[in-house]
């Protein structure tokens, strides 16, 4: 297991009609450290300033077809009476080592991806399609382009007013309204970047809903109130549930007063009726967070006890759940909770964290809580992932 990560990476499949912004998004994307770019094989010539490695790998088409004989492509497709191909382990490598993944892709090579068998390929997957506002606006953007003849402009209109049928079938779209920008700025990646992140949509913002966050008995549990502020602020509807052990941390009457809702700490609770009862959390949730998670809430949920409130919502509740544990490094190295973990893990429980650092108990290792900005961010892919669209 890497000593920095303890999550498989996000597979991000992005595809668009030209004209529509894809480039423009996926240079943006590839100018930060956060995403990997799958370098495609290609048998078609390279363009000038074209680099092999960097923007293709440039194959002949006797290479391209042994590659395809020794299963080497995730997929691959013809497109433009060229072959253009995905490999496949650099894909997987860097899944399982944590990173997230992009791959610049034509619809049909997405379809391949979306009916590919692999477990991994198939729960990282997060497949986006970029969509123009309408036809009018595409046509505006690729003449004001100006780099095809009006014919081929009409051309391109018919292939990407097919391809926007296709939106449905992605997991996001994210709708590109910006116009191009000149091709001064267009050279200047920087700017184009800061232009980019300034008003495309590529935020990930799903509506208010329901948040049941679990807060268990570390250190870190006064953090959970940072963590609660974000969340409120970001409109959704916050249930804070404590251990026993939590309330020994941070006060239920803080959590309480930032998630403007009551808190639960024991089944004795719901005795007051006017507090919503432990089934009524499960059911309610759209997703279950348990930020700081100890090395005991994660073995009650891999062994599925249920003898406090927090432990029986997990159990009951049908939504995601997403846990950020908190604990020394020795405790999350166990063979006990390395196990409790995986088994959470093929579960459909996802994690964030621990990360590396100075632990209270004085050790140096790997432990504590992550950053709560990212448990936030992470919290809000969850839920828009639900919806089906960011935009
Ligand atoms: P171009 O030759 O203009 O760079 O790309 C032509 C088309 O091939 C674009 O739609 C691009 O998204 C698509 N493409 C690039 N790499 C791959 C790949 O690895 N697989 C598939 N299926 N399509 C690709």
């Amino acid at each position: 297991m890497s000593s920095k990560f303890s999550r498989y990476g996000i597979l991000f499949v992005i595809s668009a009609p030209s004209g529509a912004g894809k480039t423009t998004l996926v240079d943006a994307l590839r100018e930060t450290a956060e995403f990997v770019y799958s370098v495609s094989c290609t048998t078609r010539p390279p363009r000038t300033g074209e680099i092999d490695g960097e923007d293709y790998r440039f194959l002949s088409e006797q290479d391209f077809l042994a590659q395809i004989g020794a299963g080497e492509f995730l997929e691959h497709a013809k497109v433009h009476d060229h072959h253009y191909g995905t490999p496949l382990q650099p894909v997987l490598a860097n899944l399982k080592d944590g990173r997230d993944v992009l791959i610049d892709i034509d619809t049909q090579g997405a379809a391949s991806i979306r009916n590919c068998d692999d477990p991994l390929i198939r729960s990282a997957l997060a497949d986006v399609f970029i969509m123009p506002p309408d036809l009018d606006e595409l046509r505006r953007r690729l003449t004001k382009r100006g780099t095809e003849t009006p014919e081929q402009i009409e051309l391109r209109l018919v292939t990407a007013s097919r391809e926007m049928q296709l939106w449905r079938k992605y997991r996001y779209t994210i709708i590109s309204r910006t116009v191009d920008y000149p091709s001064s700025m267009r050279k200047n990646s920087k700017l184009r970047a800061e232009k980019t992140g300034g008003r495309k949509v590529v935020r990930l913002r799903s509506s208010a809903k329901t948040i049941v966050l679990g807060v268990t008995g570390s250190i870190a549990a006064y953090k959970s109130a940072e963590l609660a502020s974000v969340l409120v602020k970001q409109g959704h509807q916050l249930f804070v549930v404590m251990s026993d052990d939590a309330t020994q941390f941070i006060t239920p009457l803080t959590l309480q007063t930032l998630s403007k809702n009551p808190v639960m700490t024991t089944f004795f609770d719901e005795k007051e009726n006017w507090r919503p009862g432990h089934i009524e959390l499960a059911d309610r949730a759209n997703l279950l967070l348990i930020a700081p998670a100890t090395a005991h809430i994660i073995a009650e949920l891999a062994h599925g006890l249920a003898h406090h409130p927090l432990a029986a919502i997990a159990l009951a509740t049908r939504a995601p759940i997403l846990i950020a544990p908190a604990m020394n490094g020795k405790m999350w190295m166990h063979p006990a909770t390395v196990d409790n973990v995986e088994k959470l893990k093929s579960r459909g429980v996802e994690f964030i964290g621990p990360e590396e650092g100075m632990l209270a108990c004085g050790y140096e290792g790997i432990g504590r809580l992550w950053k709560v900005e990212d448990i936030a961010f992470r919290t809000e892919f969850l839920l828009a992932r639900q919806e089906n669209l960011i935009a």
